[in-house]
């Protein structure tokens, strides 16, 4: 073996595993894994093999591998981007014994990235599938390795930008000791096309292009101001409130759409107009908490020229400007008394006055009000006129918050995701299991928006063709602690970065690690208020050893 091809350690590796038997879930990074029997594994192979024959089963087995090197590659230049080329491809061979595929030795590796040129030797000792598929079927004569060897063909294709074709010149299924592979690209094979089949045919490679020219053609055909576009979910609670919103749209009744900030109030609103008869008609919206309350009447119902200092024109407000369509007050909790008193005249008398007029306007415009506040309760503080709030409760729309509609999330992020790949013209692939997980889990105070906010965050912050990761939406979330393998391979308790960020700020910090000693001492006393025995547990060490550095330290030089 080449001396060079030693490996390095696997501790930047079995830190991206971690077991979180409390969720129920085992991680790869950021790609959910499930430990699974090899015994049940090479049932389903032989069912699959005496089901759809042994080429198709073949075929099924080599692609599946193929795609598990594939997610593997997304590994090496995540962690070994700063190492050389050949540590960093050895993350696959590593990865697949972590994963207990079998032991793998590197014989020979030669690659040439820009020049496209590959050739890998490697031994397989204790293959699971070589020795499930003897199990069932004694000593063959062809190698029975499909799926480690699609996971080869995997990895080494999308590190190298090519397909690399691996076959097995030994195989402990046909009798020999161990399993010996060799990897080039496929066209350096002479029977290289005769193997297309196991991968190309629908190929993962294909389905990604076919991905991207779908993304390309939603480009063309989106608007990014659709009005319903928001509207995306699934949940009962948010069918309900998209139902009301409908059957209101054919009429002319004055609606009151209520929910928390970030609901996507103003998306309803419009989607109203849209489908209301007034389409053809402008939709003006005004936030009422956005104005200064000075302001707020010009701004609604206009001014006349000279109507106070500054009125150099006269101009028209939102109300005639809405003249035929529909007019959106949001957060109309936040509209001063005298504002309220003048709304309520135009909603009975269907006419505005501008400031500073004799003669009033006929207006047509539909109504359309929206806030985050109770209305009701600010009736009852006197910061809201009663009979204006009877006039525009008449149709009141609650839009639920988006915890309350936890399985709308997904299908609202894809759409995001669609979204704001074509604005930043940026398209990674999707979101990883991980990402999907946090998203569903977090609590979303601020509603749809601040989904839209983090999704496009996580596009711009994705690497191309990547997928969205946690750390792209929530980049301050602290790693919890997990279950991982230490370095004798058993799982055991961690906080990874922690402990790393931990001493790193000790370094930083210039503290004598003696003083950091009495530090941590003094505390552990500290919180069991003077009990050494509990001081002592919490420390990991006995009772005496505690007492022994207490004194250690209060006469120092003594021993
Ligand atoms: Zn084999």
């Amino acid at each position: 073996m080449d001396p060079s091809l030693n490996y390095p350690s696997d501790s930047d590796l079995r830190r991206l595993l971690r077991f979180e038997p409390h969720s129920g879930a085992i991680w790869l990074g950021e790609q959910r894994m499930v430990l699974l029997h090899t015994a049940a594994l090479t049932t389903l192979r032989h069912d699959l093999i005496g089901s759809v024959g042994k080429e198709h089963a073949r075929r099924l087995l080599t692609r599946m591998g193929y795609a598990c090197g594939l997610h593997d590659a997304g590994f090496a230049a995540k962690t070994r981007g700063s190492r050389t080329l050949e540590d960093m491809f050895l993350v696959g061979p590593q990865l697949h014994m972590l994963e207990g595929a079998a032991r793998v030795t590197p014989v020979q590796l030669k690659m040439n990235a820009a020049a496209g040129q590959f050739y890998g030797e490697f031994r397989w000792d204790d293959s699971w599938e070589a020795h499930g598929h003897r199990l069932h079927y004694g000593v063959v004569d062809e190698p029975a390795c499909w799926t480690l060897l699609g996971y080869a063909s995997g990895y080494t294709s999308a590190f190298m930008g090519r397909l690399i074709l691996y076959k097995e010149t030994r195989c402990s299924a046909c009798g020999d000791d161990h399993c010996h592979i060799v990897g080039r690209p496929i066209d350096d094979w002479p029977d290289g096309d005769a193997h297309r089949q196991y991968f190309e045919d629908d190929s993962l490679l294909e389905k990604m292009a076919a991905l991207s020219q779908q993304v390309e053609a939603l480009k063309i055909g989106l608007k990014p101001s659709e009005p319903g576009d928001m509207l995306v979910g699934n949940s009962p609670a948010f069918q309900r409130a998209h139902d009301l919103m409908r059957r209101a749209a054919s009429t002319q009744v004055t609606v009151l759409l209520t929910g928390e900030t970030g609901v996507g109030k103003e998306r309803f609103a419009r989607a109203l107009h849209v489908h209301s008869v007034r389409s053809g008609g402008p939709f003006v919206a005004v936030n009422c908490a956005a104005l200064p309350a000075e302001l707020i009447e010009a701004e609604l119902f206009g001014v006349e020229k000279g109507a106070y200092t500054g009125a150099h024109t006269a101009r028209a407000g939102r109300f005639e400007r809405a003249q035929g369509g529909t007019l959106f007050l949001d957060e109309v909790g936040d509209l001063p008394l005298p504002a309220q008193a003048k709304l309520l005249r135009v909603l009975q008398e269907g006419e505005i006055e501008r400031l500073g007029s004799e003669s009033t306007r006929k207006v047509n415009v539909r109504l359309v009000a929206a806030t985050n506040v109770n209305l009701e309760a600010a009736v009852e503080r006197g910061q809201f006129r009663r009979d204006l709030y009877y006039r525009l409760n008449v149709y009141p729309i609650c839009i639920p918050p988006l915890r309350e509609r936890p399985a709308d999330i997904e299908p609202l992020a894809r759409h995001l995701l669609t979204r704001f790949m074509a604005l930043h013209h940026k398209r990674p692939v999707g979101f990883s299991d991980r990402a999907l997980q946090a998203l569903s889990r977090h609590g979303w105070p601020g509603n749809v928006r601040e989904l839209e906010n983090l999704v496009e965050r996580g596009v711009i912050l994705s690497t191309p063709g990547g997928v969205i990761e946690v750390e792209h939406l929530f980049p301050n979330q602290p790693d919890a602690a997990h279950d991982g393998l230490d370095p004798q391979g058993r799982l055991a308790r961690r906080a990874p970065q922690d402990e790393e960020a931990l001493c790193e700020r000790v370094l930083d910090s210039g503290m004598p690690i003696e003083t950091l000693e009495a530090r941590v001492l003094a505390l552990a006393v500290e919180r069991n208020r003077g009990n050494l025995s509990g001081a002592a547990r919490l420390l990991g060490l006995s009772r005496a050893q505690l007492a022994y550095r207490l004194k250690r330290e209060q006469s120092p030089g003594t021993d």
